[in-house]
């Protein structure tokens, strides 16, 4: 496998600019760490996940559907050049293989899929978190997956896509037999699972209807609604839609929704299912860590830390966890 150097990289996602659309994680001048073109801002591949929900390249938060011109409707089209994604976490590759499934199940979404097909997509893992914590190994679940040994990457294509892209990196082979890679692996094995265990805990303390709506009411009042933990969240997947009038032409767009705003459920009667801060409270905990092990097989938390890190209130997912576990254990 080849090792490179964090310049060598910059330089091999600089020669792939006129084939793909490329968003790989930049710093803007005022600090923030984004996802977008090598055009915006520095090459920031070390520092940890990108604040920014990484779902969002696939599902933006304004996406056009169609367009009606006297009668005739257009459906979107697929972008110009595939998307090349890089700067996944193991974490969010999860989320993206979650949402994947969520896009393509009884319905195939094809606004979704016309980013989506032909993308490739590169995760980033090992010595390169925030102030160089590790970071899990995905071990798969993208194309490419870029894994620091804290002074370099080591390149593990996993697709025939990926290794052709990696075959054009100009950097050495990492030529250790792969000792390194044995090493990394173990580290990321050894991480603390607390986080999952809590989760993991809570989600059947919740299936069991062990938790009350006395406790659900006093998160629910922490609640200011400011639905940063949906807009932040890679696997939350709602969103309403709009007809606007542009150029004499009727434009439909879908745009992120949030179940934490009154209006997210009511219906044109009045009726309102959600109307409660202490249902939307619940439902946003409850939805990922109860209805969808019954829909899905699984909770649809990957643990990306995102809402906990955005609730000015501290009741991200894991807060609100780690509270439940403490309670009804
Ligand atoms: S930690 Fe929060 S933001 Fe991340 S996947 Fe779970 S619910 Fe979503
Ligand atoms: S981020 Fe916190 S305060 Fe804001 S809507 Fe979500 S739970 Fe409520």
């Amino acid at each position: 496998m080849k090792r490179a150097k964090t310049e060598e990289l910059k330089t091999f996602f600089e020669s792939l600019s006129d084939k793909y659309d490329l968003r790989v994680p930049v710093k803007l001048h005022d600090g923030t760490r984004v996802l977008g073109s090598l055009s915006e801002g520095e090459f920031a591949i070390e520092g940890g996940k990108i604040p920014q929900k990484p779902t969002s390249v696939f599902f933006p938060q304004f996406d056009e559907m169609f367009v009606v011109t006297d009668g005739d409707v257009a459906m979107a089209k697929p972008p110009a050049k595939p998307i090349m994604v890089v700067g996944m976490t193991a974490e969010d590759l999860d989320c993206l293989e979650f949402i994947d499934k969520f896009f393509a199940e009884n319905f195939r979404d094809n606004i979704y899929y016309n980013k989506r097909d032909g993308s490739v997509v590169v995760g980033v893992s090992g010595r390169c978190g925030k102030d160089g914590e590790f970071m899990k190994i995905a071990g798969g679940k993208c194309d490419i997956e870029l894994i620091s040994d804290g002074e370099c990457f080591i390149v593990h294509p996993y697709t025939d896509k990926g290794e052709g892209l990696v075959e054009k990196l100009q950097a050495d082979e990492c030529g250790c037999g792969g000792v390194h890679m044995e090493a990394l692996r173990k580290e990321s094995d050894a991480l603390p699972k607390e986080d999952e265990e809590t989760v993991d805990k809570a989600s059947e303390l919740i299936r069991q209807g062990k938790v009350t709506d006395e406790f659900w009411d006093e998160i629910a009042t922490r609640c200011i609604a400011c639905t940063s933990c949906n807009l932040a969240c890679p696997t939350c997947t709602c969103f309403e839609v709009y007809d606007r009038e542009r150029d004499g032409k009727m434009v439909r767009q879908r745009i992120w929704d949030s179940c934490q705003l009154d209006g997210f459920m009511r219906e044109a009667s009045g009726h309102n299912p959600s109307g409660k801060q202490l249902q939307r409270t619940r439902r946003r905990i409850h939805h990922k860590l109860a209805a969808d092990v019954e829909r899905w097989g699984h909770r649809t938390c990957m643990l990306c830390g995102r809402c906990d890190e955005v609730c000015p209130t501290e009741i991200g997912i894991k807060s609100v966890c780690r509270e439940i576990v403490k309670r009804f254990s």
